[in-house]
């Protein structure tokens, strides 16, 4: 597979030939039971490609190719400095092929290639490298027991882990979780979602052409229900790393209680609070992140701020604001590298997000702007970024994860309020909130039941600080140090003096 280095990105995606099998024991393989689905380019509704639709059977190969791949320590017991030395020839193949992974991931999910390239890329990129730096900066401990004994607190690789990830990232995602463990001394099974199989697929043979040895990165695309569940209940299956809904993040949960209780690591849905309060000095500032904030990737964003919590006076200037920027905001081609918007990843992800703005119309909630689906004639899902005003926390529309580019706004009256709104929901994923008042910032980052919580900004991050959720948002965390909590095991080793 190749694609050639000129032309526009439309060109290059007609010379580009797709690979759709599974990745098992170091070799591309069709499904056994030799069945496929149709993979949708989203920007036109036409088929792009056949992908294999993995089964029990096929995550059964997988499972034990790489528990072999653990066992035999070709992986597991290498030196972290040699691991470190394969996962950065990797991270270096990725970015020797980030334009055709760019042109992939925006053919499969309808990202703008811009996006792609400036943004998932270098995301998915700098998470290997960053965990490939860390394998052999990663100590344990000795224990302070007594002078004639010597604990040694060592930390182990956990065996075999699936990750489960979801289309909105789907490289990045699925780097959050090979990044550490891999690095860990782990064997892998990636199950792509079925929307966005086709990047993750690709890499299987960079890292094999990197140095993984067959077994230690295995993928099986397919539905969830059949290659996801099959791994979820899988005895032979050590961890789970999952990124996706809290619905089926529960699910996991169930697999591993009736199984073999496999450790789960949960990254689940968000309804992230945007508090604006009445003292912010940077009305066009949190305006921008505002709409940044729930329009980026189409609002499919797990911590999107889908909830705007305004105090009233400042309320109109801010949605004025708001809503001038959400109409500048044309969805386009996402092979246009002007288009800074996309489109929707599915026609059901469309339906189910047109949806909930006619519930949130039932409710009583005003639509400012958009609400509709546009481009229609193009044959893709696009649709246009969304305000509602005059919302109650108690709305559907407040409630519910809409993992599209709609925003609730709520009006507040004061801090207390604004936290009270923020915190009535089940997620507790992310928040953020804009004030000049370095108390009420304190008193907020304290108060806000969340994994991340941003002041005077929103949606920052990189590698160094963890992310994930409280409450129903899941638990356990991606990048950073931490990320090896979920992937590892300690052991303690007691010698006599
Ligand atoms: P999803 O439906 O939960 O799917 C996530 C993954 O689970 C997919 O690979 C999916 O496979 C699989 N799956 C679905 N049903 C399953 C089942 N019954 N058993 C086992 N596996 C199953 O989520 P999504 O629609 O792809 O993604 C959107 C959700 O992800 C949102 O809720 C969003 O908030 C969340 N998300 C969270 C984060 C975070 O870091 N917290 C980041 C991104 C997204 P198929 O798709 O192939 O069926
Ligand atoms: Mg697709």
């Amino acid at each position: 597979m190749n694609v050639s280095t000129s032309g526009s990105w439309a060109d290059r995606a007609r010379q580009l030939s797709i690979e759709g099998r599974a990745f098992i024991d170091g070799s591309y393989r069709a499904a056994l039971s030799g069945k496929t689905f149709a993979n949708v380019n989203p920007a036109t509704g036409r088929v792009l490609t056949e992908v294999a639709a993995c089964d029990a059977e096929d995550v059964e190969l997988a499972v034990r190719s790489a528990r072999q791949a653990f066992e035999s320590g070709v992986w597991a017991r290498m030196a972290p400095v040699e691991r470190k030395r394969i996962l950065l020839k990797f991270s270096e193949l990725m970015s020797t092929h980030r334009e055709e992974l760019a042109l992939l991931e925006s053919l499969d999910v309808g990202k703008p290639i811009t996006n792609a390239l400036n943004g998932d890329l270098p995301s998915a990129i700098g998470c290997i490298q960053w965990y490939a730096e860390a394998i052999d900066k990663l100590y344990g401990e000795v224990a302070p027991t007594a002078p004639d004994l010597t604990a040694m607190v060592v930390r182990e690789p956990i065996g075999v882990v699936a990750a489960v990830v979801p289309w909105n990232y789907p490289l990045s995602m699925a780097s959050w979780k090979l990044g550490p463990a891999l690095a860990a001394g782990n064997s892998v099974i990636l199950k792509p979602a079925e929307q966005s199989p086709l990047t993750a697929i690709r890499i299987a043979a960079l890292g094999m052409e990197a140095g993984l040895p067959p077994g230690v990165l295995n993928v099986v695309p397919g539905f969830g229900e059949t290659a996801g569940q099959a791994l979820g209940r899988h005895m032979d299956v050590d961890a789970v790393g999952f990124t996706g809904s809290t619905e089926v993040g529960k699910l996991f949960m169930r697999y591993s209680g009736e199984s073999n209780i496999k450790r789960i690591g949960l990254e689940c849905g968000g309804k992230s609070p945007h508090i604006v309060l009445a003292d912010c000095d940077d009305l066009d500032g949190a305006a921008r992140a505002v709409a940044a904030g729930i329009f980026g990737n189409v609002g499919q964003v797990c911590n999107a701020g889908s909830r705007l919590i305004v105090e009233e006076p400042i309320r109109d200037a801010l949605l004025e604001r708001v809503v001038a920027i959400a109409r500048e905001l044309k969805p386009g081609d996402p092979l246009d590298p002007a288009t800074r918007l996309g489109a929707i990843v599915s026609s059901a992800q469309l339906s189910s997000v047109l949806q909930h703005v006619q519930r949130g119309k039932d409710e009583g909630a005003r639509v400012l702007t958009g609400g509709e689906r546009v481009l229609a004639e193009t044959g893709g899902f696009f649709m246009a970024p969304t305000v509602f005003d005059r919302v109650d926390n108690g709305m559907r529309l407040a409630q519910e994860e809409i993992f599209g580019p709609v925003l609730a706004t709520i009006t507040v009256d004061g801090l207390d309020q604004a936290l009270a709104v923020a915190n009535n929901t089940i997620y507790g994923l992310a928040a953020g909130i804009w004030t000049r008042d370095i108390r009420k910032a304190q008193k907020a980052s304290k108060a806000l039941r969340a994994g991340v919580v941003w002041i005077n900004c929103f949606d920052k991050g990189n590698m160094s600080a963890p992310f994930g959720g409280f409450k129903q948002s899941g638990f356990g965390r991606d990048k950073s140090m931490h990320a090896f909590d979920k992937y590892m095991d300690w052991k303690a080793v007691w010698t006599a003096a």
